[in-house]
């Protein structure tokens, strides 16, 4: 087939446009990230031979071997790994495969400016086209393992590329690139120079499992001259005399990170070893080393990222770890080494006790990974504990980022419930009102402060037996609501539950460290003591009788809106509210429900509570009493429900109704 030329897609050809003018603090990671590439075909052809073993002649060694041309300005990384056939190469390389580029790429279409978009270009690893940070062109000559023929993909990045059939000897891959020109404001290295390529491969890439082997220039003294001229060789500086070999060294120490004493690595090594296996730019925030011996050996290095994966919640991202037998890798993404909720850890596990063979179907009855499954579930579980415990700064950041899974883990790992609910933290009544007063004081803006469960119960006072919890849209709507009235006069801490996704958690969870957990918002309502219930209750039954009637009546004016009208013991200060029946999910959560398109979900009806001692109701019951027919009562019903919902953040049936009728009462009693 003759050459043949393609456009790369417009949000590649963008790509390109940003490697070749990019703000690169680092430019030396193109080497990285090709180097990344040429082990991962090594992997693959390694672990196609184990079932075929044509796929890899006896005596083939796996290596990468990199070499330079100073005359002619290119760099060439050539590697003995899978290869490519053409249609490889266009779904690979003609187009963005790489699923961290995709996800650069649709955040960079979301940046506002370019300032934006250059910030990002630092977080995020783009694979092969990071190859034109460096290059004004690239060329890639493979061969595809068990095949005969070789293709050449050739591009200067500038939006198109050709592919063209190719001679070359062996199975593998071979990218040369044509180096811009090293000019001097640009700080870029000059990757021809073979120091600059090795310290950049033990940089980046020491603990590739494969050779990476740099070509060298050695120069030494002619042999023989020494004689000749009675001169010493060693101190000789005769440019004439010297000769220059060229000799392949290796440039990496291969040596599995993860095997390796931690006491012998430096935080860089692992934490470049975390990038090379994530393909993040940022640091983990998190680090644990796993070992096990027994029942099952194992080892394993394991990270958590400072920002979770950019589709850490999306349906059918795939996650797991590098799973290695006996020291080879076997498997990129082993699921099954991780619960469902831990899938934002990265890492690696080694095991001498799996089967090279091992399948996915064998996998997922595999003893061996269960148990290495549970037993790192409670590593990570226990590291994190941890940080709550002794490094609450760096926790904060990893409980700002992962909420969402932890919760998440608590309602499906039954095992680790509880491990989880320790984790877990809330803003309260008690912390805002801690954060207030520490505001006063120094007026520094930081972060709002939050509490454990534990710490909830510690401040208990005595006669309080459950745990009071709020649900709804936003911290400003919900510390406001008038549900919370009650417990803040009587001293009773409130948990905020502001997160959607607390309020389907913690329906399921009905007790915390033997605690009832209670929904202020739902049901009926006692405080205090039994004495303190008992004359409560004594008390509503009198004022009941009072305001039986106009309850009746209200109940009349509103039987579209409210289950029922009853009076209240939960409000000191507002005249009303709405109140859910036991069971029920808060008017927020119906919302959402109602939004992700669920049309079928019964919008239930709640209660109103009013208040027996507020003036509004007193007012009321009077105007009632004079005549229960007055044309104003009706409306004042309407008003009061109006009243809660907004109280409590839930929008208006019908805005413009309410005006009016605000405006109607306003020239009435004007
Ligand atoms: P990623 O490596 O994350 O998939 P890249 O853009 O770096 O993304 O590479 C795209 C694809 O091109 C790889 O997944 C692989 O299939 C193919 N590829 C890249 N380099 C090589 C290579 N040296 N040998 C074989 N295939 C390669």
């Amino acid at each position: 087939m003759a050459e043949e030329r393609f456009e790369f897609r417009s949000e590649t050809k963008e790509l390109l446009q940003m490697m070749a003018h990019s703000l690169y603090s680092s430019k030396d990671v193109f080497l990285r990230e090709l180097v990344s590439n040429a082990s991962d075909a090594l992997d693959r052809r390694r672990f196609e031979s184990l079932t075929d073993p044509a796929k890899l002649p006896e005596g083939e060694k796996l290596e990468i071997r990199i070499s330079a041309d100073k005359k002619a300005r290119t760099l060439t990384i050539e590697d003995n790994g899978d290869g490519m056939t053409r249609d490889d190469m266009i779904k690979n390389l003609g187009t963005i495969a790489h699923s961290g580029t995709k996800a650069f790429v649709e955040q960079l279409k979301a940046a506002e400016n370019a300032d934006q978009a250059n910030s990002l270009i630092g977080q995020f690893g783009v694979g092969f086209y990071s190859a034109f940070i460096v290059a004004d062109e690239v060329e890639v000559t493979s061969k595809r393992a068990g095949q005969d023929k070789a293709y050449v993909f050739k591009s200067t990045g500038d939006g198109a590329y050709t592919i063209d059939d190719a001679e070359k000897e062996g199975v593998g891959t071979r990218i040369v690139l044509k180096l811009r020109a090293a000019d001097e404001d640009d700080q870029l290295s000059d990757f021809t120079e073979d120091y600059v390529i090795k310290n950049t491969i033990k940089k980046y890439s020491d603990f590739v499992q494969y050779p990476v082997m740099v070509e060298c220039e050695h120069q030494h003294h002619r042999e023989g001259v020494e004689e000749a001229e009675g001169h010493d060789a060693s101190t000789c500086n005769d440019p004439t005399h010297m000769v220059t070999e060229k000799v392949w060294e290796q440039a990496n120490s291969m040596k599995a990170i993860w095997l390796k004493n931690p006491s012998e690595v430096k935080d860089e090594e692992y934490n470049e070893f975390y990038k090379h296996i994530t393909y993040d730019w940022t640091d983990p925030l998190f680090r644990l080393n796993v070992k096990a011996e027994g029942t099952v050996e194992y080892r394993g290095l394991l990270f958590i990222p400072e920002r979770p994966p950019y589709d850490m919640n999306y349906r059918d991202a795939k996650y797991g770890l590098r799973l290695h037998a006996q020291h080879v890798l076997i498997m990129e993404q082993c699921a099954e080494l991780l619960p469902d909720y831990l899938r934002f850890v990265k890492g690696v596990i080694d095991s001498s006790d799996l089967n090279l063979n091992l399948s996915r179907e064998i996998l997922q009855k595999d003893r061996s990974i269960s148990t290495i499954k549970k037993h790192i579930t409670k590593k990570v579980l226990e590291l994190l504990q941890n940080a709550a415990d002794n490094d609450p700064e760096k926790f904060d950041k990893f409980w700002e980022a992962y909420s969402r899974v932890i919760k998440e883990g608590a309602a499906s790992d039954y095992d680790n419930k509880d491990r989880l609910l320790k984790l877990m933290r809330f803003i309260s009544t008690y912390t805002l009102a801690e954060d207030e007063k520490a505001e006063k004081s120094d007026d520094k803006k930081n972060k709002k402060s939050m509490t454990t469960f534990a710490q909830y119960i510690n401040r208990m006072p005595p006669d309080q037996k459950d745990i009071y919890v709020i649900a709804g849209e936003s911290l400003e709507v919900v510390k406001n609501s008038p549900h919370l009235e009650a417990f803040i006069q009587k001293g009773y801490e409130v948990l905020y539950l502001v997160d959607p996704y607390d309020e389907i958690l913690f329906s399921q969870i009905p007790e915390v460290e033997g605690k009832k957990l209670v929904f202020i918002g739902r049901g009926e309502v006692e405080l205090g003591n039994e004495e303190e219930k008992k004359a409560n209750r004594e008390k509503l039954e009198t004022q009941q009788k009072d305001y039986g009637d106009l309850l009746n009546k209200l109940q009349s004016c509103l039987a579209s809106d409210v289950e029922s009208v009853r009076l209240s013991s939960r409000l000191t200060s507002s005249p009303a509210c709405l109140v859910g029946l036991d069971g029920d999910v808060s008017p927020h959560l119906q919302r959402i429900i109602a939004k992700m398109g669920n049309t079928n979900m019964p919008v239930s009806k709640r209660v109103l509570e009013v208040n027996p001692n507020h003036p509004l109701l007193q007012k009321l019951q009077a105007k009632f009493a004079a005549n229960a027919d007055d044309a104003l009562i009706p409306k004042y019903a309407q008003l009061l429900f109006a009243q809660s919902l907004l109280a409590e953040g839930s929008p208006l049936p019908d805005p413009v109704e309410y005006t009016k009728l605000v405006t109607e009462l306003m020239v009435d009693s004007l």
